[in-house]
């Protein structure tokens, strides 16, 4: 039995279906894209030509163009009313609070973009801990790092431990690591992907036994 389940946020807690990470990209393009003063498919292309070495475009931006005004990035990134358009989610809250394992989310984003969906999901309440980019000093998943310092903090070892995101990059980092990981492929996007994936969090239960 898992210690601990410990979430991605988005399009992991909710569906892509929502747009809500596709709006946040495209405002992660335009901004990067005025900063660096070139088009915004410039600035992605550039951006996932070092997919590999930075997880975040946050990371992209302070480590290759000596961008510094975090700040400024997570306001036009993450406005106020980012999340007004998600609907609340009963059916998660119930699925979440049903599975006897504490929960934590671990996330790439700050953490009053965290809190918004958390809210809009009416889900807030069932999480111990909620890990922010701003408490890892604006570094990232997949960097050890980043995994071992939530660990630290939850007083667990990683194989005690499932990991859940929508992201192979992320969850293969924390199996490396030597805890489980669980791919939502939601859009079934990865059917390559050697380990275990589901399409929808109901589907947990089954992991967790
Ligand atoms: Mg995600």
């Amino acid at each position: 039995m898992f210690q601990y389940l410990l979430f991605d946020l988005d399009n992991t807690l909710y569906s892509s279906r929502h747009g809500l990470e596709d709006n946040v990209r495209c405002r992660i393009r335009e901004f990067s894209a005025a900063f660096l003063g070139i088009s915004p498919n410039e600035a992605w292309r550039q951006r996932m030509a070092l997919a590999g070495k930075y997880g975040t475009n946050l990371e992209w931006l302070i480590g290759e163009k000596g961008f510094t005004d975090v700040d400024a990035y997570f306001a036009a990134v993450h406005p106020p009313n980012e999340a007004d358009s998600l609907p609340a989610d009963p059916e998660l809250r119930a699925c979440l609070a049903g599975l006897p394992v504490s929960k934590a989310i671990l996330t790439n984003s700050p953490r009053e973009h965290a809190d918004r969906i958390l809210s809009r999901l009416g889900i807030a309440d069932l999480f111990t801990h909620i890990f922010d980019i701003r408490q890892s000093g604006y570094r990232g998943k997949p960097l050890p790092e980043v995994f071992n310092r939530a660990l630290d903090i939850l007083g667990v070892k990683a194989r005690d431990v499932l990991f859940i995101d929508d992201s192979p990059f992320y969850v293969e980092g924390f199996i490396a690591l030597g805890g489980s990981g669980l791919l939502m492929d939601e859009n079934n996007a990865h059917g390559d992907y050697p380990g275990p994936r589901i399409r929808k969090l109901k589907e947990l239960s089954r992991y967790i036994s």
